[in-house]
Order: structure tokens, then sequence, then C-alpha cells
């Protein structure tokens, strides 16, 4: 019988409210620049950012930009919808963005109660993540989840990133968790279930927005409560 000991988490959109904890950095940049003198409220502003950033983040995807182009075109392509020309006024908002959006709190329900409710039952929790080692600690802390994990691997220290086997084995190693042990629990189809599959390791689909429900064959859950009872089914 495979007991589950170890359980990995993806952070970005799996713990962390990635897309909440946007909306509240970009509020704050609102309020700060005094856009309202430019648009009639914060949720038109952030319509309009939102549509030039999934045209950038498309473009991004494709290689047709770079990282740099991503994050400051996105902002003044959006001043620009406010009759604001100002690329240094953009490359500011870019830059204050990354810098407060990892010290936004938003998690998805009940993340601090589940990952409680596992490690009180000797369940080890980690996290494997793609994102930067500093921005994803200064998340962590600041949400207060840090504490519940015994390992927090960023894929920046191995090289690759998710799907790449080697991220996956390498957490293998340093927790020295059984991948016939261990499940990982993530938004992204590819990243995280994919690529755990392909590393042994059981991949549990989280899926809060049910983007994913033609998805058969793999474990998917909409609410992380479905966790426990999921991992003592196995
Ligand atoms: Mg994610």
């Amino acid at each position: 019988m495979n007991f589950i000991k170890d359980v990995f988490f993806d952070l970005d959109r799996t713990l962390w409210d990635f897309d909440r904890n946007s909306e509240s950095a970009l509020r704050i940049i609102y309020e700060e620049l005094k856009l309202s003198d430019h648009s009639s409220s914060f949720d038109s502003f952030l319509d309009i950012y939102r549509d030039i950033n999934a045209k950038y983040l498309g473009n991004y995807a494709e290689g047709k930009i770079d990282k740099i182009q991503l994050r400051n075109g996105r902002f003044t392509d959006t001043l620009k919808e406010f009759k604001i020309d100002n690329v240094r006024m953009g490359e500011d908002m870019s830059s204050r963005y990354l810098e407060i959006s990892p010290f936004q709190t938003h998690l998805f329900p009940s993340t601090k109660e589940v990952l409680a409710d596992l490690k009180n039952n000797n369940f080890k929790l980690h996290i494997i993540t793609n994102g930067f080692k500093e921005v994803q600690f200064t998340k962590l802390k600041n949400s207060g989840i840090i504490e519940y994990f015994d390992d927090i691997l960023c894929s920046e220290e191995i090289g690759k990133a998710k799907p790449h086997p080697l991220v996956f084995e390498g957490a293998l190693k340093r927790t020295k968790a059984k991948a016939e042990n261990s499940i990982m629990i993530g938004d992204d189809y590819n990243a995280d279930v994919i690529g755990a599959e392909n590393a042994g390791i059981r991949g549990v689909l989280f899926d809060p927005h049910r983007t994913h429900t033609n998805k058969i064959g793999i474990d998917r859950v909409e609410h992380l409560e479905e966790i426990h009872p999921l991992i003592l089914g196995i």
C-alpha cells in the first residue's frame, strides 16, 4: 500500500491567490498615482489593464517579447488608454507593482486551516514553485504560512522550471521523500500535474475556477479542503 507521507504544493494560484493579490497591488498604485483623475473608476482601469496584460502574456509566451517588455509595456499601454503617454511613468508603475505584489496576503479559502490540519496529522508539507526565491519567501512570510513547510524549493535553485523532472527529483532528494509516498498539488496542469506524474509523484490538479472539468484520469479538487479526504482515499 502506498500511503502518503509528503505533500508538495505549488504556491501561486494554489495557496497564494495571485489574481486577488495582483488586484490589491494595482489598487494601491492606482491610489498612489491618483489615477482616478484620469479614469472613471478603479474597475475600469483594472479591466483595461487585464486585457492589455493578457495580450502581453500571450506575446511573451510566444517568445515575441522579453520579460522587460512584458513588465513595462503592459503599464505603458494601460496609461496610453487613459491619454497618458509617459514611458517613464509606466516603468515606475512596473517596478512598484513588482515591489509591492509579494506583500499582498490573500490566500485561497481555508489555506491555513488545511495546512494546519495536514500538519497535525503528521504529513510533511513542502513547496515547489517556479517563482524567484526572494519573492516567494516574502509571500510565504507575509501571508503567515511559511511555518507549515519543511522545505521550500524554488526552481531557480535547480536551474530548470516545472514541469522539468529535475525540479521534482531535486525536491524528493532534498526532503528525503519517496515519489510513491508523495503527492503534488497545483493549479497548472502541465507544470504541476503532468510534471509530477512524470517524476512518479501522484499529481492533483487544483481547479478552483472549474476550468479543467474536461480533464479525466487525474485527481482534481476545487477546494483545498478536499485534499485531506483525497489522501485518505488513496
Ligand atoms: Mg501555480
